[in-house]
């Protein structure tokens, strides 16, 4: 056996294992690939597009290009990409402007998700405004130049994720958008979670969410090929544009532009909230993103809350119950429509049934006593829905999916009280590696394996070696390597994206830090005060403000609001609507000013000269709390032990 310690690093990224080769063979033989209906929707209606779907910013930022992505004009799947996913990035590079039916348009592929538009007696109603301000301006130019100008009758939101609402206004401009001539019609709740979803654990959220989307990786047969909802997220400027009608109860209807609406509600499906409608004229249903192309997610890698697959799937039935028979098209906010009735009803029945099958299976399992990593090894979807295509994990997958549901119901916890107080991984990772005979008996062990194609223990065996000797250059080569056939076998593109990324910061390390994005000014607004005190909250370091006690009362003159901030026992806690009478400071202020301080806009004294703040009492004390905050990283170590110390 040779000593792999002393081996001169490969080239990477590297080729695919002959244990990848097979596997990629054997998903060849396995799934019906001659089934090619998708391919045909993709592209039926095909009215125009923008070359490449390049979109640039006014200042030459580019913020859309599938450019990139030429490679997969390939047909044929290289080893190095599971076939299955090939065939869904393959799909997903279609871009432009499409006819549903007459009257009903799509743009797709100029951003991860779809914009829909649908005519009215004078305008157009435009459903979801992709991510980007750019998108949005460049999808209307598209439709406007196929279809016509014609004013805009309304904006619908389906649900509160950023690509559904940020580029509202590149559809409205900011005059119309305040003036709330043009109705914005959304969700029950849309504005309370719009943006509450990604604030509090935001950055901890920003930096996985680059191991779930690769954006940081090359794209290429060897790097990210498609995120499985879309091809990657967008750049570009982001604005919440606040809703001016809130649909609230499933039946509700309304009349825009000439036009019928039925609304079906489906809060905490996969958003928080988000809602379903169907259009009677033009016989077309809009499932948003809770029947797509695909299995979703219950739970991103970026992390999130718990999605509650049960409802998710009650509600799909319920659709069905409603328009089912009805629609002659459907369609959703990313991927293509499907066509037919009978073909409608059969993808909302087995996407109905894939989310009941994974609760219901994952519970039963779980009350014969299985563990999450017990259940995803035996679970296997029924043989009449693994074979249908938009089935497959290319986003969420069964195998994560499961862990979620139990997760849901059960908790970190698996019950056995191992893994109560486990060491954590360097301090583990130090005494795995000496009870298995140090170093090399580890990589010649795991040499053996890799030549088996046994990666997941490698990956495994190796990462206890890495967290103990972060500089061992043979160790994390063996695990970038493990990592990268992971990648390339992995059907799911967020799985994919994440191997292949651990396998990228192995061999380089972690990528110069992106600049911290700015909160946009319209999404700060849309915070309610109490969040903010609650993100402040959550930066407080606790050691540091150790033995402190300090009181501020808060008083903003716009919105009414008073609250006491109160810092003891290294808690921040705060109360509504009263003053502290023996508070260590007083100040009044508009809510708008607060923003402005948070944006780094104007600093405190310079808004106490311009009379933004009254002071009572001493302000230094809330200069000696906001020395208490820390900075968030926007870069941590994830696949190696942290080289800052953190308390
Ligand atoms: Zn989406």
């Amino acid at each position: 056996m040779s000593q792999v310690t002393s081996e001169a690093p490969k080239p990477s990224p590297r080729d695919a294992s002959q244990a990848v080769i097979a596997q990629q063979e054997a998903m060849l033989k396995a799934l019906p690939f001659a089934d090619t209906a998708d391919f045909d929707d993709a592209l039926r209606g095909f009215l125009g597009t923008i070359e490449h779907a390049k979109i640039i910013s006014a200042s030459g930022r580019t913020v859309w290009s599938l450019e990139p992505y030429g490679f997969l004009a390939q047909a044929e799947a290289p080893a190095t990409v599971n076939p299955s996913l090939w065939r869904q990035s393959r799909l997903n590079i279609n871009h432009g402007l499409f006819e549903v039916v007459p009257g009903v348009y799509q743009v797709r592929g100029l951003d991860i998700a779809n914009m829909t538009l649908i005519e009215g007696n004078h305008g157009v109603i435009v459903v979801d405004t992709l991510t980007s301000i750019e998108g949005a301006a460049a999808a209307m130019k598209l439709y406007f130049e196929h279809c016509g100008k014609k004013p805009v009758a309304a904006v619908i939101f389906t649900h509160t994720h950023t690509d559904h609402w940020g580029g509202a206004l590149g559809v409205l401009d900011d005059a119309t958008g305040a003036s709330g001539k043009v109705p914005i019609i959304a969700p029950n709740f849309f504005m309370e979670h719009a943006v509450s979803e990604n604030i509090i654990a935001g950055p901890a959220m920003r930096r996985r969410a680059q191991y779930q989307f690769g954006p940081l990786l090359a794209k290429g047969p060897r790097g990210q090929v498609d995120c499985g909802l879309g091809k990657s997220m967008a750049a570009g400027a982001v604005a919440l544009l606040r809703p001016t009608d809130l649909i609230i109860a499933t039946g509700d209807k309304r009349v825009i532009d000439g036009v019928e609406f039925e609304f079906q509600m489906a809060p905490n499906s996969e958003a928080p909230a988000e809602m379903h409608f169907f259009i009677p004229r033009y016989k077309v249903l809009n499932l948003a993103e809770n029947c797509t192309h695909n299995f979703h997610n219950l739970l991103p890698f970026r992390g999130a809350d718990v999605r509650d697959a049960l409802a998710w799937s009650k509600y799909l039935n319920q659709a069905l119950h409603m328009w089912g028979g009805k629609a002659e098209a459907m369609c959703g906010q990313h991927h293509w429509p499907v066509w037919g009735r009978e073909r409608i009803d059969t993808m909302i029945r087995q996407q109905r049934d894939l989310y009941k099958f994974a609760h219901d299976q994952t519970i039963r399992l779980m009350n014969h006593g299985l563990t999450a990593t017990e259940i995803a090894e035996t679970i296997r979807l029924p043989k009449s829905l693994e074979g249908a295509w938009h089935t497959r994990g290319y986003y969420g997958h069964i195998r994560h999916n499961v862990k979620a549901i139990y997760q849901k119901y059960l908790g970190w916890y698996d019950a056995n009280p191992v893994n109560l107080d486990p060491l954590p991984p360097v301090e583990s990772g130090k005494k795995y590696v000496e009870y298995m005979g140090g170093s090399e008996a580890i990589l010649t062990r795991a040499a053996r394996d890799f030549a088996n194609g046994e990666f997941r223990f490698v990956a495994q065996a190796v990462s206890h070696l890495v967290f103990a000797e972060p500089d061992n250059q043979a160790a994390r080569a063996m695990l970038a390597d493990t990592f990268e056939q992971l990648g390339y076998a992995a059907e799911s593109s967020t799985w994919r994206n994440a191997y292949l990324f651990g396998a990228q910061e192995l061999r380089q390390g972690m990528p110069p830090t992106p600049a911290r994005p700015l909160m946009p000014r319209a999404t700060l607004a849309a915070l309610r005060t109490e969040q903010l005190w609650d993100v402040l909250g959550v930066r407080l370091n606790g050691p540091k403000a150790e033995g402190k006690h300090i009181v501020l009362n808060w008083n903003f003159a716009d919105t009414g609001e008073t609250f006491v901030l109160n810092l003891e026992n290294s808690a921040l806690t705060y109360t509504e609507g009263v003053q502290s009478e023996t508070a260590d400071a007083s100040f009044v202020l508009a809510r708008a000013t607060l923003d402005q301080l948070i944006a780094k806009q104007t600093s405190f004294p310079e808004a106490v000269d311009a009379g933004k703040i009254k002071v009572a009492g001493n302000p230094m004390r809330l200069a000696e709390l906001m020395g208490l905050m820390d900075e968030f990283p926007r870069m941590f170590e994830i696949v190696e032990p942290k080289r800052t110390a953190v308390a």
